[in-house]
C-alpha cells in the first residue's frame, strides 16, 4: 500500500469530500467506472474509490497492480488476489476505516445492492445520490483541453470523409472509414457513429446501412473522437445536389436554431430557456418545424459522451463557466429526410466559446 496526498489543492476527491460533509456521510462507495477515473486517474475497467471526508483509498484487484501504482496519485491503493473475494476485500476495507455507514452511488444495480447488502451486513448501505455528476459538470482546464484535442480530430475526420460523400457512396463505408480515421490517430469511437442519407436521415439515431448515396438525398453524420478519457460530438448534414429550395430552407432554420442557441449559452441562462428558443426559431414566420423536434437541444459532453447534464425543456439546468455542452437541434420528416447539426461548446465568463470548427454552411456535394 503506498501513500501519496495532494493537500491544499482543490481536486474531484477534495470537492466530493466536501459534499460527503454537507450530506453527513462518513464515507462512498464510487464504484461507477467513469466517476471512478474522474476522481482517481485510473483507466482501467474494475476499481472503486472508498471516499471519506479525511482519506479514503483505491480498491482494484491484481491485474491492476502496477497500474493502478501508476496512475492514482491522491489515495491509498490496494489490491487483491485469489482467494480472496471482491466483497470480502471491500469489507476489510471499510472495517479497517471503522466505518458503520457507506453511501452507495445511484447507479449500483439491484443485483449488486442486493449482494452489498447480504455480504457486508451489519454495515448500513445509505444511497447517497448523485454526488460525482454535479462536480463532473464543471471542467478543469486540463479537463477542456483534452476535450479541445478530441474536438480537434472530430473536425479533421469530417474534413476526411466529406471526400466520401458522393452518389454511390455507401453509408457502411463512410461509417468504417470514421473508424478507421480515428484509430489511425489514437483515438477510438466515442461512439458508433451516425451514417443516415435519403429518407433514413429522419431517424435521428439511425444506423448506417447498405443504402448507397442518391442525388436529393440530406446525409447525416453524428460522430465522435475519444482521445484519453474525453470525447467530441458532431453533427454535419451534408446534401447530395442538386440540392431544391426545400433542403435550403429547412437546413438553413436548423442552422438559425443552433447559431442562436449557441449565442444564448452564457453564465446565468437557463438550459430550459435556450431549447424553447431553438424551438421557438423553429417555428418562427409559420415555418412551424418544431414538431418534428423531438429531442432535447443537447447534453454535458466530457468523460461521457452524454455527461452530466441537459439542455431541455424538462430540466431546470443553470449555465455556468467551465461546463461544455453540445447543440444540436435537429427537424426529421418521415418519408423525406432529416437535418441535424451539432457543436461542442465550452461555456466561459465571457460566453460561448465553440470547440468543433467544421463548416456549418450547407455543403451540397455531386
Ligand atoms: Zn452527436
Ligand atoms: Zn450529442
Amino acid at each position: 500500500m503506498r501513500k501519496r496526498h495532494n493537500w491544499g489543492v482543490e481536486t474531484p476527491i477534495t470537492r466530493l469530500r466536501q459534499a460527503l460533509v454537507e450530506k453527513d456521510l462518513p464515507a462512498i462507495l464510487v464504484s461507477d467506472p467513469v466517476n471512478v477515473g474522474y476522481l482517481t486517474g485510473f483507466t482501467g475497467s474494475f476499481g472503486y474509490a472508498l471516499i471519506t471526508p479525511d482519506g479514503g483509498r483505491f480498491l482494484t484487484d491484481s491485474r491492476y497492480t502496477v497500474q493502478a501504482a501508476d496512475e492514482v496519485n491522491d489515495l491509498e491503493v490496494a489490491t487483491f488476489g485469489t482467494p480472496k473475494s471482491g466483497i470480502d476485500f471491500i469489507l476489510d476495507h471499510i472495517q479497517a476505516l471503522n466505518l458503520t455507514r457507506v453511501g452507495f452511488e445511484p447507479s449500483v444495480t439491484y443485483g449488486t445492492w442486493e449482494s452489498w447488502r447480504d455480504r457486508l451486513s451489519p454495515i448500513e448501505l445509505v444511497p447517497a445520490g448523485d454526488l460525482v455528476g454535479p462536480l463532473r459538470l464543471i471542467k478543469s482546464p486540463e479537463e477542456v483541453t483534452l476535450i479541445r484535442a478530441a474536438c480537434h480530430l472530430a473536425d479533421a475526420c469530417f474534413a476526411h470523409i466529406s471526400r466520401l460523400i458522393q452518389p454511390g457512396a455507401v453509408e457502411y463505408d463512410i461509417g468504417l472509414e470514421i473508424e478507421f480515421y480515428f484509430r489511425r490517430h489514437g483515438a477510438s469511437l466515442a461512439f458508433d457513429p451516425i451514417v443516415v442519407s435519403g429518407p433514413n436521415s429522419a431517424k435521428p439515431h439511425g444506423k448506417p446501412g447498405e443504402r448507397k448515396l442518391a442525388p436529393g438525398d440530406f446525409v447525416t453524420l453524428d460522430f465522435g473522437a475519444c482521445l484519453k478519457g474525453y470525447n467530441s460530438d458532431i453533427t454535419r448534414t451534408l446534401v447530395v445536389s442538386p440540392a431544391t429550395d426545400r433542403h435550403t430552407e429547412i437546413y438553413n432554420r436548423v442552422l438559425e436554431a443552433q447559431v442562436a442557441s449557441i449565442e444564448a449559452l452564457r453564465p446565468g441562462a437557463n438550459g430550459r430557456d435556450i431549447d424553447v428558443l431553438a424551438r421557438e426559431i423553429l417555428d418562427r414566420d409559420g415555418a412551424n418545424l418544431s414538431r418534428y423536434f423531438g429531442h432535447s437541444l443537447g447534453h454535458g459532453l466530457g468523460r461521457s459522451v452524454h455527461d452530466t447534464g441537459r439542455l431541455s425543456v424538462s430540466a431546470d439546468q443553470p449555465i455556468a463557466a467551465g461546463q461544455v455542452w453540445t447543440i444540436e437541434p435537429g427537424v426529421y420528416i418521415e418519408g423525406w429526410g432529416g437535418v441535424r447539426i451539432e457543436d461542442d461548446v465550452l461555456v466561459t465568463e465571457n460566453g460561448p466559446e465553440v470547440l468543433t470548427h467544421s463548416p456549418k454552411e450547407l455543403l451540397a456535394l455531386a
